[in-house]
């Protein structure tokens, strides 16, 4: 039978329908919308793509949004002050400093410098710490996507053997953070392989779901899992496909065709786990404005 495709553009355009009630009621209390600030520093063409999709998701959805952008040359210093100005500024509840920076600056310190209060991407160790512990932060954004996903398709990680492959401190280790608490939507018993597992194809076969954040194209195929298996891929790679319009194209970190022969479910590239990030953003931003106004405590 043909697997389900878990579709992360209709997941999250489901939930996108459950946030003008939210942004109303902290319009009504604040005198104003929630507010997100992008900081981009350099001209990375992936990252401007990304700061541009944030920003009309949050048009879209009725968020105040402003873009800050920074030349390439920016010091750590010049930096931490706009970071400061930004805590301090009431416009914005939610604070995302777009990776990757410049060499000069000490990415750590940054995302330390972000308030927790405003930390919506769930950088900040202050908040990792938190997640970690299962205590109540803003959810990373990906990984959250990526639970969404899950629970909204039918296919909640509760009771089951998820294997995550990857463990960047974006993607692979906040996910396994989130699926190992005692909590709705979680308590899974999970996998975390990456360059130094062996034989990452045993852990695979044995899995349930498999979730794939490698960066690396086919990292998963067909031979590596069971039959029935879910999948969710979260890579994004551009590879060369002189049919496409533009002469490349978008594949993920999992061989779509031969896995999706054998999975019950997969999530698609695109349309799978791209949207959802945004969408996460978008509500941590909210729950950021929501907290500042005492609303839904
Ligand atoms: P990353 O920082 O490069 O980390 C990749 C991780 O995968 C590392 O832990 C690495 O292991 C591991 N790895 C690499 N090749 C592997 C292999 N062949 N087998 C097993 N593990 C392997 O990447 P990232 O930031 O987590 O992103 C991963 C992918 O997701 C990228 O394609 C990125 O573009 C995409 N992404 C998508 C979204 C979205 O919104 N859809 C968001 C973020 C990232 P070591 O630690 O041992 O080096």
């Amino acid at each position: 039978m043909a697997a389900q495709i878990i579709s992360g553009t209709e997941i999250s355009g489901q939930m996108r329908r459950e946030l003008p009630p939210r942004v109303a009621a902290v319009q009504a209390r604040l005198g104003r919308p929630p507010g997100l600030a992008a900081v981009l520093v350099g001209k990375d063409p992936a990252s401007e793509v990304y700061v541009r999709n944030k920003g009309k998701a949050c048009e879209e959805n009725g968020l105040f949004h402003e873009t800050l952008t920074l030349p390439e040359s920016t010091s750590q210093s010049a930096l931490l002050a706009k970071v400061a100005e930004l805590n301090g500024d009431p416009r914005f509840h939610g604070i995302l400093v777009q990776s990757p920076l410049p060499r000069q600056i000490d990415a750590r310190a940054v995302y330390e410098a972000i308030s927790p209060t405003k930390d919506v991407d769930c950088f900040n160790p202050y908040n990792v710490g938190k997640l970690a512990l299962g205590e109540e932060t803003f959810a990373p954004c990906t990984p959250k996507g990526v639970v969404e996903m899950l629970v909204r398709s039918g296919h909640s990680p509760e009771g089951k053997h998820v294997v995550v492959v990857g463990r960047s401190n974006i993607v692979g280790k906040p996910l396994v953070n989130l699926l190992v608490q005692k909590q709705k939507g979680a308590n899974a018993t999970v996998t975390c392989c990456h360059t130094g597992t062996p034989d990452i194809a045993r852990h695979t076969r044995a899995a349930d779901i498999v979730v794939v954040a490698a960066g690396r194209i086919n990292a998963l195929t067909a031979d590596m899992v069971r039959e029935g298996v879910v999948v969710i891929d979260v890579g994004i790679n551009r590879i060369e496909d002189p049919k496409a319009p533009k002469g490349t194209r978008l594949v993920g970190d999992v061989d779509f065709a031969g896995v999706s022969a054998k999975a019950s479910a997969i999530s698609p590239v695109p349309g799978g786990v791209g949207p959802m990030t945004i969408t996460m953003l978008l509500f941590n931003t909210v729950r950021a404005a929501e907290l500042e106004s005492g609303l839904g405590r």
